[in-house]
């Protein structure tokens, strides 16, 4: 794929790296490429980043047929960049196009326009401790249309933002409120794709619980509310009587890349870990014997996230006495440290720029 590179003539100042927040700046360039019916993908570009022009009509503003994805770079400590398993991202954005109608991208297209275009804006991969170069792939219709039926045209764009760690507090114990009214996604439903319709429909939930005092929402299943699916922008995992517990993917859970590696992480360390079905019920009868050991969240923004409180029908729930339990906090320095390049990496994860 050629990548036409047009440079910016007004590079933006740069924020002090120990305030960045998560996805507040966005670096000098974005890429871009068109789609057009007859004609498959084209002009794929580089340019200054800037607002996008859009017909009124153009068809992801009436029906969100839109994807994303999200992943990051990370600068190690002799300056040079890596990315984090990359092609899992590349492999996961045409599995959620494929649901929603939106035409197929070759994988190495999609690593050659990220890496092209982190290497254009390697200046803002940022240098201090916990920070990192958040990348943001997606994907839209632009037909001007409003008939309901796939676009005939898209665009493909990714953006780049530089973000400290995630929570301001740095790696601490989260609220969770577990979910008995809404519901994310549905059985056959697109709760496996990174389709920004789930997040729209997600917000209610996630402002209820912030109104209780809860950050997050754990999301049960939509047919009978009784079974453990995932949180907002999360992967859940449960470690109970010594076991590491996290749903298995039945098709409303989105298949987490730290998730993955999570499981990989644990199988390699020896540790009993298994996929599949958990009844919230299990987790509160765990939680009353004390056999609820450790529970932590997995997603490429905080990586790994402690929870040290659970509500569920009224009750609320500690764990680790509110404190980052032990193989949380493991788990944490491990995944981290690969994708800093601070540590070994045995699984050949890392994809240096
Ligand atoms: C992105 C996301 C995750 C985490 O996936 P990672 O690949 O680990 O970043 C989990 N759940 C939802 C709903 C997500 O959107």
């Amino acid at each position: 794929m050629n990548i036409s590179v047009t440079l910016t003539q007004n590079p933006k100042a740069r924020p002090d790296e120990s305030k960045l927040g998560f996805g507040k700046y966005y670096t000098d360039h974005m890429f871009m490429m068109n789609y057009d019916i007859g004609q498959g993908w084209h002009d794929a570009r580089i340019v200054p980043y800037g607002p996008i022009a859009l017909e009124p009509s153009a068809m992801c503003i009436h029906y969100a047929q839109e994807t994303f994805e999200g992943l990051k770079a990370y600068r190690h400590e002799d300056g040079s960049i890596s990315l984090f398993r990359p092609m899992e991202n590349a492999r996961r954005l045409n599995a959620s196009d494929d649901r929603l109608c939106i035409p197929y991208i070759p994988e190495e297209d999609i690593i050659q326009a990220i890496r092209e275009l982190v290497r254009v804006d390697q200046d803002w991969v940022p240098r201090q401790p916990e920070t990192s170069l958040y990348i943001r792939p997606f994907v839209f219709a632009t037909q001007p249309n409003v008939g309901v039926h796939p676009s005939e045209s898209y665009l493909f764009v990714i953006i780049l933002s530089p973000v400290g760690a995630y929570y301001a507090e740095g790696l601490a114990p989260v609220k969770i409120y577990v979910e008995d009214k809404y519901t994310r996604a549905s059985r056959g439903g697109t709760g496996a794709t990174k389709a920004a319709a789930n997040y729209a429909q997600s917000l209610k939930a996630q402002q209820e619980a912030h109104e209780k005092g809860y950050s997050q929402v754990l999301w049960l299943d939509s047919v009978e509310q009784k079974y453990v699916e995932e949180v907002g922008a999360m992967n859940i995992f449960f470690k109970i009587d010594g076991e590491v517990i996290t749903p298995a993917l039945t098709g409303s859970i989105l298949p987490g890349i730290t998730r993955k590696s999570t499981v990989e992480l644990l199988k390699h360390w020896g540790i009993p870990v298994s996929e599949r079905r958990l009844s919230v019920q299990e987790i509160v009868d765990a939680a009353h014997s004390g056999k609820l050991e450790e529970v932590f969240g997995t997603g490429t923004a905080a990586v790994v996230s402690p929870v040290g409180e659970l509500c569920y029908n009224g009750e609320k729930f500690t764990v680790s006495n509110n404190q980052i339990g032990e193989l949380t906090q493991k788990i944490y320095d491990e995944l981290t440290g690969i994708q800093w390049g601070k540590r070994p990496d045995p699984f050949g994860w890392v994809m240096p720029l």
